[in-house]
């Protein structure tokens, strides 16, 4: 039934495929000759479970979408207060390149501009850049739950014509914020900008931190006061200066890269990664942005929408007699939930013939769940099996013949069936 979600995400990812606006990144000659035709979309669930649509397997440069990590690492290794004294957490509303610091301050205004990421870089404890680096791919690497390869050719082409990230580290270091050799963050900031992700392994880092720092294997990566704090400046500073426009129209903190990534947090539910190396003129990738925009409407995902806690939708599941099976669910049914509904039948298909879904308790639905669930009665026809639902209030809105007010009602009709 999980192909029910699959089919939804194709869909999307479709409607978008022949978007053919923006342009590569040409900064460099190694970006230039990406195939600006690649286009994947990655969903990865609060419980690890991943869907994957298109191109998910390319690899390409995590460039920017490295800043929050790197920025969480220097606040779990560093502190709040030692980082918050060398960077900024306001909007610069700046192109992410801007040579400039706050005027007041003398800092870096977020950790999400270059200025902001470098200073980051340069507060990851180590003796040597090497040292700098293996930390920061350690950490990124237990995000994405894989051991994540290095572009050499992206690093060395970055290293040689990266003048304006040299200007804007000097800079730093004439206000005081880079202790250390200039150089030296240089090539790390350069290494971590030109570590190689696919769209899946941005969903998975995404879904690390939608989980609040721990991975799928319960291991804690970072605490969640750095997490908090991370996907905050993702919010505000995260799409460089469309921060605003994207926080109305999909309401996910989130951040992009000039390698065509975008990476979006629903905390709590879900983590989405989307590869398309096409830019706008602000260095966001055109069809990334598109397809989170479609995404957050058609599945409900804006963060400020009224969202409560969806994990804990199916309260209980018991056998009531040889193939008939009850699912009871409560709360507020949104996409992820229906989502964990629909892939709990799947994975428990061969325990029943019947599945008696009790929607008694549940509170609202919202219309991207009602879809869902009325698709799950045909789906489950297609494996022969026979789905019933208790919904005294109507909440699901589903045809009348296969609805019933309580559990024994829907059992009545399903012994006298069988
Ligand atoms: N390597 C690029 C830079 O530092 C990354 C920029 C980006 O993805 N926005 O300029």
């Amino acid at each position: 039934m999980a192909e029910l979600v699959q089919r939804y995400l194709d869909q999307i990812r479709a409607e978008h495929a022949t978007n053919g606006d923006g342009a590569v990144a040409d900064y460099i000659p190694e970006l230039a000759r990406v195939d600006p035709a690649g286009f994947g979309l990655s969903l990865v669930l609060d419980d690890g479970f991943c869907y994957e649509s298109g191109d998910t397997s390319t690899e390409f440069t995590i460039q920017s979408v490295s800043k929050p990590f790197t920025y969480a690492l220097a606040l779990d290794r560093f502190g709040f207060e030692a980082v918050d004294a060398k960077i900024g957490v306001e909007p610069s509303g700046e192109a992410f390149n801007e040579i400039s610091v706050d005027e007041t301050t003398n800092i870096p205004k977020n950790p999400m501009i270059n200025a902001g990421a470098i200073a980051a870089v340069s507060l990851i404890p180590g003796d040597s850049a090497d040292e700098r680096f293996a930390q920061i791919h350690a950490f990124y690497s237990a995000f994405a739950g894989r051991d994540l390869p290095v572009d050499e050719a992206v690093y060395a082409s970055e290293k040689a014509t990266g003048s304006r990230n040299r200007a804007i580290a000097y800079m730093l270091q004439s206000f005081g914020v880079l202790d250390g050799d200039p150089d030296e963050t240089l090539d790390v900031y350069f290494r971590q900008c030109s570590i190689l992700v696919t769209s899946t392994d941005l969903a998975r880092m995404a879904a690390t931190l939608a989980r609040g720092g721990v991975d799928t294997t319960g291991r804690r990566l970072t605490t969640p006061p750095v997490v908090l704090r991370t996907l905050s400046v993702m919010v505000t500073c995260g799409m460089y200066d469309a921060a605003g426009d994207w926080v109305s129209a999909v309401g996910m903190p989130a951040k992009s890269g000039v390698g065509g990534g975008i990476a979006a947090v629903l905390p709590g539910q879900l983590g989405i990664g989307v590869y398309s190396p096409r830019l706008d003129g602000r260095g966001n990738s055109v069809r990334g942005v598109a397809v989170c925009r479609s995404l957050s409407e058609r599945l409900g995902l804006h963060f400020l929408s009224k969202a409560r806690e969806s994990r804990s939708t199916i309260r209980a599941s018991y056998d009531v007699r040889d193939g008939i099976r009850v699912y009871e669910l409560h709360g507020d049914l949104l996409f992820a939930g229906a989502e964990q509904v629909l892939r709990t039948l799947d994975d428990e298909c061969d325990r029943f013939e019947i599945a008696v879904l009790d929607v008694t308790r549940v509170d609202d639905v919202d219309s991207t769940a009602r879809r869902m669930l009325a698709g799950m009665r045909g789906a489950l026809a297609a494996q022969g099996k026979v789905g019933f639902i208790v919904d005294p209030d109507s909440v699901l809105e589903a045809p009348r013949e296969a609805t019933f007010g309580t559990v024994d009602e829907a059992l009545a009709t399903a012994g006298s069936d069988g």
